[in-house]
């Protein structure tokens, strides 16, 4: 028998345990899957918005999956704590795939970032998909502005949930002191600012024609921002995807306002280089306005505009976070490996492989990530004779519990699903994500009788 821990439960590690264990080069393959947060599925329960039930919905899929019976999820173990590092793991099993994700914000690098009011889309994200390590802050509460820097999908999520009514999002899981803050929220003005052009902009079509059709939002474009956009002289010579995009954008450009409660700007050419202090918080960012250079990219005009706004959301990426024991390439954020297997001082490291986004970095979309695990599942069995030729561990899942952890399995994050549906029935609504550490655990306490024996 093969034994293999795969590091994480997002769509990455989910997908390298199905690829592992419905192929037929290697029989007799058992996967656990380690995942610090009690509860699987990675960004697609703490990432994707609560307002896209259909890709919310692909965690039916990855449940399927995790529910095949060579497959063990074992929750609330933390890779890199109670001694289990990289080494241990190679104790304990035949090889392990690391598919922790790159769920850490990039930083603008500019004075006043660090002033009250001004946080990470990280943070804005994880406050309202109920993430347990999130701050419980009220972010909306007083803010009349806005201001979320970046243009990509992440930057068009925060600004539709800070311009959708909490009315709109009843329906959905989002936890409820958060929906209670939207509620709240007297933001009316979001301006979505990026230092490019339209053509430039990494949003896609589908999810930048969603924030035009907000039924309490208007989205307004200057057309002075479009003059300046060098990819109208010649749309043929861009992508489809940047083509539609600008057709979006033009469309909106041209079209009045209708008196909605709120308004999303979406304004381009603009570089934010300094977040502006009033009282003691953020009270403004003051941008440079841009221009294209000729090749591709934009330089600074000189000239300088200030948008003042209470509250400042930054979306302008992601990046991985080192695993201690692993190698980490800083500049891009990732595990250095040559397609999955990973590279220790630029040789393969037997047993050792990533996927997904600390594999190839934080782009593609959640089905992206499955070719990804696959082509590193390929990789790890090319290698499987010689990994199963190592002694390891009879039981792993004993001695996770021996030095400390206590896992939530299978029958425990069915518990937590119950208690969540629970909570929905008492406030009205379908299901409403439990926000805490205390509040996961003792719900996934309720399965506890199928817990192995805490001795063992
Ligand atoms: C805000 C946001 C919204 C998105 N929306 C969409 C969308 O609408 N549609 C779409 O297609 N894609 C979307 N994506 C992209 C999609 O979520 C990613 O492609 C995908 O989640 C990456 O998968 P992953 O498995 O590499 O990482 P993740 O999904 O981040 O999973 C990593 C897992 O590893 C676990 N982990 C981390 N460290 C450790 C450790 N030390 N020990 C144990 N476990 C650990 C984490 O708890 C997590 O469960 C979105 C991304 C973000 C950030």
């Amino acid at each position: 028998m093969l034994r293999i821990a795969v590091v994480g439960s997002g769509p990455s590690g989910v997908y390298a345990a199905q690829a592992l264990v419905e192929q037929s080069a290697v029989p007799d393959v058992r996967v656990h899957i380690l995942d610090r947060l009690p509860c699987p599925y990675g960004l697609v329960r703490y990432g994707v918005a609560p307002d896209h039930e259909k890709i919310k919905s692909l965690q039916n899929n990855l449940r399927t999956v995790l529910e095949d019976d060579r497959i063990e999820f074992l929750g609330n173990v933390e890779v890199g704590a109670r001694g289990l590092g990289p080494q241990r793991l190679l104790e304990l099993y035949h090889a392990v795939v690391y598919c922790v994700g790159a769920a850490r914000d990039r930083r603008l690098g500019i004075p006043g970032e660090d002033l009250p009011g001004s946080h990470s889309a990280t943070d804005f994200v994880s406050w309202y998909s109920a993430h347990p390590d999130a701050a419980p802050e009220p972010f909306t509460l007083g803010a009349r502005t806005a201001v979320v820097i970046g243009v990509g999908n992440v930057a068009v999520d925060v600004a539709r949930i800070l311009a959708r009514g909490a009315d709109e999002l009843r329906g959905t899981d989002v936890p409820e002191d958060a929906l209670g803050a939207l509620a709240a929220s007297r933001v009316r003005d979001v301006h979505m600012v990026g230092r490019r052009g339209p053509s430039g902009a990494k949003f896609t079509t589908k999810e930048l024609r969603e924030l035009g059709a907000l039924p309490s939002a208007d989205v307004l474009v200057d057309p002075a921002d479009l003059a300046l956009e060098t990819a109208y002289a010649d749309p043929a010579a861009v992508p489809a995807i940047v083509r539609r995009n600008l057709t979006v954008v033009r469309e909106w450009a041209a079209r009045p306002p209708q008196g909605r409660p709120r308004r999303v700007h979406v304004r381009f050419f603009l570089r934010p280089v300094e977040l502006l202090e009033r009282d003691g918080r953020v009270g403004g960012v003051c941008f440079e306005r841009t221009a294209p250079d000729g090749s591709g990219g934009v330089r600074g005009t000189g000239r300088y505009e200030v948008i003042e706004a209470q509250l400042v959301l930054r979306a302008v990426g992601y990046r991985g976070v080192p695993t201690e024991g692993l190698p980490f390439d800083a500049d891009r954020g990732v595990v250095p490996n040559a397609a999955g297997r990973v590279l220790r001082e630029g040789s393969c490291s037997p047993g050792e492989y990533v996927a997904g986004w600390i594999k190839r970095g934080p782009t593609g979309v959640i089905g992206t990530n499955r070719p990804c695990a696959k082509e590193t599942v390929n990789s790890l069995l090319e290698d499987a004779a010689a990994l199963g030729q190592r002694q390891v561990a009879a039981d792993p899942e004993a001695a996770l519990w021996a030095a400390g952890h206590r896992p939530v399995r299978w029958p425990g994050w069915l518990a937590i699903e119950e208690a969540e549906t629970a909570l929905g029935r008492t406030l009205g609504r379908p299901r409403v994500k439990i926000p805490d550490w205390t509040g996961l655990l003792d719900a996934a306490q309720a399965a506890a009788s199928d817990r192995p024996d805490a001795t063992r």
